[in-house]
């Protein structure tokens, strides 16, 4: 219920106006936002990678405005692109498609997204696209199909909640290509969705035998394994350690400022480990999504405008 509010509440304009300008929320904001520019989020890459953990740079922002901001986020990107290049930091970038305008259609969407690609792919950075609420999934899938036509430096998340994740996945697997597994963040109906953290946990569990399946283990797929559900991670420890499959053959994925003990625990172990670095301006619907994940971040989130 709680969950469904915070997931409505990050689509009001007038809250995100009043958000990005009450300290409180700020603050609370930077757990898990690497800060508001380029260069914080640098700072945090940077240190991340000292500490043997990769990143993947997400310069937040979804649902533009106008077409012309569109075409204004892909500049932003490749400035982003040219920057990891310069500064030799190990990142791969994230991001979503309504950040340049799939909403706005995917035939627009698609010539944006290929030029944040084809940067990427001249600099030799790889592409990480987030999943965004069922209305964009199908969307989503096709602009990334078509993508992997031309390009491989992609991967692309995908919602364990979804009933239809099982076959979208699979297709990927056939493409040999690399998907980031999550849960899902978005309030989903029942008729498309698990609701409950059973079903949602017990699809996660079968995606990840799937992933990691002797066949599809020798076919090139690449699979992440973005959870900070420690009970998920030993599963896909344990299937890791059955098949013994090599442990460059996959990664972790977890977000800033989330469990930060089991990103060190697993790079200790010798785990590819990489952190979604989220940093900008726009963070108000991804941090409503982060407060929506878990109540005791909404009793913080009371205290801090209570000013206890
Ligand atoms: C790298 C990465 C990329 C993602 N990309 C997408 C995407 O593209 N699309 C999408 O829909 N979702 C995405 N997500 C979010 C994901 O779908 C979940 O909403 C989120 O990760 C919480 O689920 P969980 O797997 O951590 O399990 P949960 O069962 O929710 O949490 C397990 C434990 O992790 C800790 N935890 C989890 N969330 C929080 C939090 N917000 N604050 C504090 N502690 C927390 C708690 O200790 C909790 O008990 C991504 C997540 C990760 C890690």
């Amino acid at each position: 219920m709680l969950r469904r509010i915070f997931i409505a509440l990050s689509q009001s304009e007038t809250l995100r106006r009043f958000a990005v300008r009450f300290g409180p929320a700020r603050r609370m904001a930077r757990r898990f936002i690497a800060g508001e520019t380029l260069d914080e989020a640098i700072a945090v890459v940077r240190e991340l990678n000292q500490h043997g953990i990769l990143a993947t740079l997400d310069h937040l922002g979804e649902n533009v405005a106008t077409e012309a901001d569109a075409e204004r986020s892909v500049g932003e990107y490749q400035d982003l692109l040219h920057r990891i290049a310069a500064e030799q930091v190990q990142s791969t970038i994230s991001g979503k498609l309504t950040h340049v305008g799939l909403h706005f259609g995917e035939e627009f969407c698609l010539d944006p997204a290929r030029a944040i690609v084809q940067t990427a792919k001249a600099l030799g950075i790889g592409v990480e696209i987030d999943i965004e609420g069922s209305e964009y999934t199908q969307m989503t899938l096709n602009i990334f199909h078509c993508l992997l036509n031309e390009y491989q430096n992609l991967r692309l998340a995908l919602q364990s909640y979804l009933f239809r994740t099982e076959r979208d996945l699979e297709e990927l697997i056939r493409r040999g290509t690399s998907v980031r597994l999550c849960k899902g963040a978005y309030d989903e109906p029942a008729t498309i969705a698990w609701r409950e953290k059973e079903g949602v946990d017990a699809s996660y569990a079968r995606l990840v035998d799937l992933m990691f399946s002797e066949q599809v283990r020798k076919s090139g797929f690449y699979p992440a394994v973005a959870t900070h559900d420690h009970k998920l991670i030993l599963h896909a420890e344990r299937v890791v350690a059955e098949l013994d499959a090599s442990k460059d053959q996959f990664e972790f994925q977890m977000l800033h400022g989330v469990r930060r003990d089991w990103q060190q625990r697993l790079t200790r172990d010798g785990y590819r480990v990489r952190v979604y670095v989220p940093y900008g301006t726009r963070w108000y619907p991804y941090f409503m999504r982060r407060l929506a994940e878990r109540p005791a971040n909404v009793l913080l989130m009371a205290r801090a405008f209570l000013g206890k």
